[in-house]
């Protein structure tokens, strides 16, 4: 992976534990802001109900996956819950080249590996107002049985064990209000000198503040 020198979009990594209600204020984020590229995962766990392969993830085997990572063909993977999830190398590339604001919404473990790779990756992370609003979300979601959404309640707790090693933090309690700061912190993230010095280069040129 080059470095970002000259890559003038952003990377936002976006970590939450499940019931955070993470997708939603995704989902919001783009429709707000066509500039933002999504990328879609690859993953072996099965589809949930009205999942689209493609549109929610790229659904793999995990024969598929396991060929497909040791070829080297994901920019960070992570096993979470059970499942395997990776994000596509070459998909990333290309929007990096394009200079294109992308977002990755993955765990912990895939948002440490990116950082070491792109250390101006921007690492929000989105809790829950409490606990209890938490697991109310999870089992409310009833996509789920018993025994997943058990694992997904430790595994969120072990998720929010993380939440020191991000940059940004938003409560989504009232949703307008995570969504509002959201766009705020992609707004500051754009505005960082690196970035700005990298899209203007010609101005930076002009006025000798070239970055090195
Ligand atoms: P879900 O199965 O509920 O869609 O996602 C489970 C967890 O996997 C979430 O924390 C989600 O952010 C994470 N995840 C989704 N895609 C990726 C990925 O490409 N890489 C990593 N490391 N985690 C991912």
């Amino acid at each position: 992976m080059a470095t970002n020198h000259f890559y003038t979009g952003s990377m936002l990594m976006i970590v939450a534990p499940s019931g955070a209600g993470k997708s939603s204020l995704v989902n919001a984020l783009l429709e707000k802001d066509p500039s933002l590229q999504l990328s879609i995962s690859c993953t072996t766990r099965a589809p949930r109900p009205g999942e689209v392969n493609g549109r929610e993830y790229h659904f793999l085997t995990e024969a598929e996956f396991k060929a497909r990572r040791d070829a080297g063909d994901f920019l960070e993977w992570a096993e979470v819950h059970g499942n395997f999830y990776g994000t596509s190398r070459s998909w990333i590339e290309g929007q990096m080249q394009a200079g294109k604001d992308v977002i990755l919404e993955i765990d912990w473990q895939g948002a440490r590996q990116i950082q070491k790779l792109v250390p101006s990756a921007t690492w929000i992370f989105i809790l829950p107002p409490s606990l209890e609003t938490l697991e109310d979300r999870l089992k409310k979601r009833a996509q789920d049985d018993e025994a997943t959404i058990q694992k997904r309640i430790a595994a969120a707790k072990e998720e929010l064990a993380h939440v020191r090693e991000a940059h940004y933090l938003v409560i989504n309690d009232l949703f307008e209000a995570a969504l509002f700061e959201l766009r705020q912190i992609i707004s500051a993230t754009r505005l960082r000198a690196d970035c700005q010095l990298a899209r203007h280069q010609d101005l930076a040129q002009q006025l000798g503040v070239l970055s090195n």
